[in-house]
C-alpha cells in the first residue's frame, strides 16, 4: 500500500477521533487507536506503526506470532482481538500486552496458567455479545458478572475492561448497542478493586467508530479505514 495514502487515512481518522472525543467531553489522547492488522503485510504494519497508531490488534495467533517476531509493530503494544482457542493461548500470552477477547471461564483459566508460567500478569478485556447473536463470540450481558467474578480470583490476570462487536447494522442503530455497552461497563465498574480495574471500553470499527466514541468508547479497533479493503485471497 502507498505510504502517502496510509498517512492520509490515519490523519483523517485521528481528526475524526479527536472531534468525537471533544464532542463527548474528552480529548484525542483519551481514545486508544488500535489498528486491526489482519491480512496486512509486515511492511504495511510497520509503516503504519510510524504514523500515530497506539496499539495493534490481531485476530489469529499465527499472524500475531509472525508479525511480532518480525518486529512489525516497531515496539508498539500488540493485542489479541479474535476468537482465541485454548491451544493457541501460549503463543499469544508472551506477545500480546492485552487480550481483548476473553469470553469463557475455560479461556480465562488457560490464560491465567500460561501467564503464571511466564511469570507475568496478563491484561485482559472481557468480550460481551451485546446483540445476543447466537453465532457470535462474547458472553451474553447477563453472564458477564459470573465471568468477571471468576476472573477476579485469578492471580495472573488483570481485568482492564470490556470489548464488543455489535451486530452488523447502520451506524445509528449501532449507537444503541454502544449505549447499552456503556451502561453495562459502568455497572461492572462497581466491582473495581483487587485485580479488577475496568477502564477500557473497546468498541467501534471502521464504519462506526465515531458513534462508539460519542457513547463512551475508550478504544477503537480500525482496519479497513486505515489500510483499505482486505484481500483474503492473497
Ligand atoms: C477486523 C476487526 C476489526 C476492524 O474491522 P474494520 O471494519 O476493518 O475496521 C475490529 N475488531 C475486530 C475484532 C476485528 O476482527
Amino acid at each position: 500500500m502507498d505510504i502517502p495514502i496510509l498517512k492520509n487515512n490515519i490523519e483523517a481518522i485521528c481528526e475524526k477521533i479527536e472531534n468525537a472525543a471533544i464532542a463527548s467531553g474528552r480529548k484525542r489522547d483519551d481514545i486508544i487507536l488500535c489498528a486491526a492488522s489482519k491480512t496486512r503485510t509486515v511492511e504495511e504494519i510497520s509503516e503504519s506503526a510510524k504514523l500515530g497508531i497506539d496499539m495493534f490488534g490481531e485476530n489469529h495467533a499465527q499472524e500475531l506470532e509472525v508479525n511480532f517476531d518480525a518486529g512489525a509493530y516497531l515496539g508498539k503494544p500488540a493485542s489479541f482481538i479474535g476468537h482465541l482457542q485454548t491451544n493457541k493461548v501460549k503463543k499469544v500470552v508472551s506477545r500480546a500486552e492485552l487480550i481483548q477477547s476473553v469470553d469463557s471461564i475455560k479461556l480465562a483459566d488457560a490464560i491465567d496458567s500460561a501467564a503464571e508460567k511466564h511469570g507475568i500478569i496478563q491484561d485482559i478485556l472481557l468480550e460481551v455479545n451485546i446483540g445476543g447473536e447466537f453465532s457470535k463470540s462474547g458472553v451474553f450481558p447477563e453472564e458477564l458478572c459470573t465471568l468477571l467474578e471468576h476472573a477476579s480470583q485469578k492471580d495472573h490476570l488483570r481485568i482492564c475492561g470490556l470489548m464488543t462487536i455489535p451486530p452488523i447494522c447502520p451506524e445509528d442503530e449501532a449507537r444503541g448497542y454502544f449505549a447499552k455497552m456503556r451502561e453495562l461497563f459502568e455497572k461492572a465498574q462497581a466491582h473495581n478493586g483487587g485485580n479488577i480495574d475496568l477502564k477500557i471500553l473497546s468498541m467501534g470499527m471502521s464504519a462506526d467508530y465515531c458513534a462508539a466514541i460519542l457513547e463512551g468508547s475508550t478504544m477503537v479497533r480500525i482496519g479497513s479505514a486505515i489500510y483499505g479493503p482486505r484481500n483474503y485471497n492473497k
